[in-house]
């Protein structure tokens, strides 16, 4: 830890919000909490983070960010256990890959104790905005973006680096019925698919849209090249089990490497279930749909930490899944949201304990 961070300042609210919050009531990600962590990147160095309460932020119209999109984020949460202590999951797998988005657009990297201890010092100073509520949780926005200015389409010479944080109740998505997409593409080879770049996600709202518009709630994403095999659920990973295997897409230049997705599938490993990373074309899905060798189709990611699919459209026939009694959906949320929460043997090393 260097000395900058063992000074890291802390500007307080003068008029906290939080007795305005209904804690039992809480949406997803709507209401932001007191503080936030506020770092700038100038002269080529990230000047010391600091804590500062949560405020508008001014930005010349010239900003690129604007302009070019270079802008990448992160999504995590914290819990809190019974005895109020605080639970990261895996959160040094957010920050490398924080660096690893910024990286693919030319954006500097932060150094790690100004993302960790940054990170800390907020959660602290916002302990109290941490909800207790079984299947609630604080939702965690770290993110970059160009606040330097320009019209010259070139990388920005300033940045800045926020992380924001948010109370937000369980994710629930209802029943999702998804499209397999035939002609919109998320993410290509060489492209940036990889990368949680604001972009990718500005990019998939009008294909969602129009599957939205067709009755369906989520697009299932395949490749950009021939659109016969399954990628990505919306902005999870998917997951399909045909028969008791499990299988998910290996990642690649166009499929994020999910927290959710490799957890999932050291946890199912450990359990005993096959699963097998793999390229799974849409043709063996919908076969196995028709000789009633698909029992279930989830998305993966830390939001809706698990979020299962009722059925799926393809060249204008729709399918059904069954309800199954042992769904490995609901049985690998409960252990994973089990091991997050501190309510289970965490074998894995994969909470952080905040203090
Ligand atoms: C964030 C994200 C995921 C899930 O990643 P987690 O680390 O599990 O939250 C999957 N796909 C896309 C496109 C994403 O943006």
């Amino acid at each position: 830890m260097n000395a900058i961070i063992n000074n890291l300042e802390i500007i307080r609210t003068k008029s906290s919000k939080i007795k305005d919050v209904d804690f039992d009531n809480l949406k997803f990600g709507q209401i932001f909490s007191d503080h936030m962590l506020l770092c700038h990147y100038k002269d080529g160095q990230w000047d010391a983070p600091k804590v500062v309460p949560y405020q508008s932020i001014n930005l010349d119209p010239s900003a690129k960010i604007f302009h070019y999109g270079q802008a990448v984020f992160e999504g995590m949460k914290a819990y809190k256990d019974a005895n109020e202590d605080v639970w990261l999951f895996r959160p040094m797998d957010n920050y490398k890959r924080l660096n690893i988005s910024a990286n693919r657009l030319a954006m500097p990297e932060l150094p790690e104790d100004y993302f960790m201890e940054g990170l800390k010092a907020l959660l602290k100073v916002d302990n109290e905005w941490i909800p207790k509520q079984d299947g609630s949780s604080l939702y965690i926005r770290p993110f970059i973006f160009a606040s330097g200015g320009g019209f010259h389409a070139s990388p920005a010479d300033e940045y800045t680096f926020i992380i924001a944080t948010a109370p937000s109740g369980a994710y629930f998505s209802g029943k999702v019925k998804v499209l397999i997409e035939e002609k919109y593409s998320r993410s290509a080879n060489g492209g940036v698919g990889y990368a949680k770049a604001g972009g990718n996600y500005a990019g998939q709202f009008y294909p969602t849209q129009l599957a939205v518009e067709k009755g369906y709630q989520q697009v299932i994403w395949t490749d950009d090249n021939t659109h016969e095999y399954i990628e990505e659920a919306g902005a999870m990973n998917i997951f399909v089990r045909i028969k008791d295997t499990l299988i998910t897409g290996p990642t690649s230049d166009r499929i994020l490497d999910g927290i959710t997705r490799k957890s999932i599938i050291e946890l199912a490993e450990s359990e005993g279930i096959a699963v097998e990373v793999r390229k799974l074309s849409v043709h063996e899905v919908v076969e196995a749909a028709q000789n009633g060798d698909l029992k279930e189709m989830f998305g993966a990611g830390t939001a809706a930490v698990i979020s299962p699919i009722a059925g799926f459209g393809y060249k204008g026939t729709d399918y059904d899944l069954p309800e199954l009694e042992n769904s490995y959906a609901s049985s690998l949320k409960q252990r994973i949201t089990d091991i997050q929460t501190n309510k289970a043997e965490d074998p894995f090393g994969w909470r952080f304990k905040v203090e």
